[in-house]
């Protein structure tokens, strides 16, 4: 539920007015049956800002962000100022609450924009949702808390060098000794790895090969400032280039065992778990890049002329937008269904994955095409499309690749198939 004080505060801090009788349309009211497809009018606040925020101070920006690969220090504190992220923080550790399908709404429209800023601002909710989901009470106080003080972000560590998909394979290993635990390896990939405050980590911790993933390792909270932790070079990615892509050294790391997550052993789960809680984001930045193709592709098709009339009347170019259209509409629906589901608390580890891979796909049918309609403009870095290409890319490979996706997809269903038969 949305705390009126809280909420206030932050629109304040943001020095834009907000209407007070909307919060009492709480988003997220427990629904009791029936599908709804009308938002609340605290939602509709929330996606008008965030479309605001993007129109006007992302927009301008997204070129100077792409070329330079700069981290978007400027746009994460503008951002935090007007409560466009932290929002999932609960109320008692100073964020207001919002559930994940309303976190969805304020991604899609920042994508719309730049999925890369998207990626550099989220990147941040994947490494606090470990510690929403299985922190206790000091931890959230002291990690959480802290992000709703200042404009800070963290990561979610997990990827190494040789292992992503294959989380079995991690390397990096914690041993306990005494009080501490001690912390070596190395992780790759790591969004926000240069510039996160702290980062959740997941590190073996069973020495024994043959122990189960769910047994095998534990999830810490790691903070950058520690001795040994050594952030490295920034990675120049085909896109999402304003997203801040890091390996990280942890070397004799000291970890005091307040800052074990749950218990040890439980990590894997703690690891897997999050993804319940953040795959429909990322599918919402899928569909926001998605939607913007849509657009841009039939602006162009109504201006541009060949055989003297605009493209969008030559029915291939028409039925183009059509199944781009169809696809866009649908990729929102997948993520609008798992996200309303985890807030609901009905398990939709299933629909994460559907929603994840299928906007994935979306996103990057729906760019290509957009470079087609383009044609040779398509091509070009002078045009929007060509970077939409580019940034799409990246929505098939992390938080789980398309095909890791299809393997939970078919798996749950098989399992579904034998306990029914
Ligand atoms: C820009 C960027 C940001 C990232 N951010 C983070 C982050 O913040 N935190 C983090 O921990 N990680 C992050 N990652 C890592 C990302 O999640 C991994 O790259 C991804 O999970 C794939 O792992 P991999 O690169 O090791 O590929 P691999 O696991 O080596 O896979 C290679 C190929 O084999 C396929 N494959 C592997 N196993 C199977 C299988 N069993 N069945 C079918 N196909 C299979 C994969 O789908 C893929 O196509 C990021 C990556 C990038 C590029």
């Amino acid at each position: 539920m949305f705390c009126l004080q809280q909420i206030s505060k932050t629109f304040i801090r943001s020095g834009l007015k907000l209407n007070q009788n909307a919060l009492r349309l709480s988003s997220t009211t427990p629904v009791t049956g029936g599908y709804n497809f009308v938002l609340s009018e605290t939602q509709k606040e929330f996606q008008e800002l965030a479309r605001k925020f993007t129109r006007e101070e992302i927009l301008p920006v997204v070129p100077k962000y792409d070329a330079s690969g700069e981290y978007p220090h400027d746009l994460l504190k503008r951002a935090w100022s007007l409560g466009l992220t932290n929002g999932h923080i609960p109320e008692e550790y100073g964020g207001l609450g919002l559930g994940v399908f309303d976190g969805c709404i304020i991604g899609e429209e920042i994508a719309w924009g730049c999925s890369g800023i998207l990626s550099a601002l989220e990147g941040s909710g994947l490494g606090q949702t470990p510690v929403i989901v299985a922190g206790n009470h000091e931890q959230k106080k002291k990690y959480l808390g802290r992000l709703t003080e200042e404009p800070l972000v963290v990561a979610y560590a997990v990827t190494e060098p040789g292992a992503g998909s294959d989380v079995n394979g991690l390397k990096t290993n914690a041993v306990k000794k005494g009080d501490e635990w001690i912390l070596n390896g190395q992780k790759m990939w790591i969004t926000n790895g240069g510039v996160a405050n702290w980062y959740f980590v997941l590190a073996r911790t069973n020495p024994d090969p043959k122990a189960p993933a769910s047994k095998a390792f534990t999830g810490f909270i790691v903070e950058r400032d520690w001795p040994g932790v050594t952030p490295g070079r920034k990675e120049i990615n085909m896109g999402q280039r304003a997203s801040d892509t890091r390996g990280i050294t942890f070397e004799d790391v000291r970890i005091p065992k307040e800052n074990v997550l749950l218990e040890e052993g439980q990590g894997f789960k703690i690891a897997m778990k999050t993804f319940d809680y953040t795959r429909p984001p990322v599918a919402a930045g899928a569909t926001g890049l998605a939607q913007r193709c849509l657009d841009e592709a039939t602006k162009y098709s109504l201006e541009r002329k060949a055989f003297g009339v605009p493209i969008c009347q030559h029915q291939a170019v028409a039925f183009i937008l059509a199944d781009m259209a169809i696809a866009v509409e649908t990729a929102r629906l997948a993520w609008m269904k798992s996200a309303w589901e985890v807030d609901q608390g009905i398990r939709n580890t299933l629909t994460a994955s559907v929603a994840k891979c299928y906007a994935a796909d979306v996103a990057n049918k729906c760019a290509s095409d957009a470079v087609q309609i383009f044609g040779g403009n398509g091509f070009n870095t002078e045009y929007p499309v060509e970077k939409l290409m580019r940034d799409a890319k990246i929505y098939q490979i992390y938080e789980g690749t398309s095909q890791i996706q299809r393997l939970i997809i078919s798996r749950t269903i098989l399992d579904q198939a034998k306990q029914a038969a």
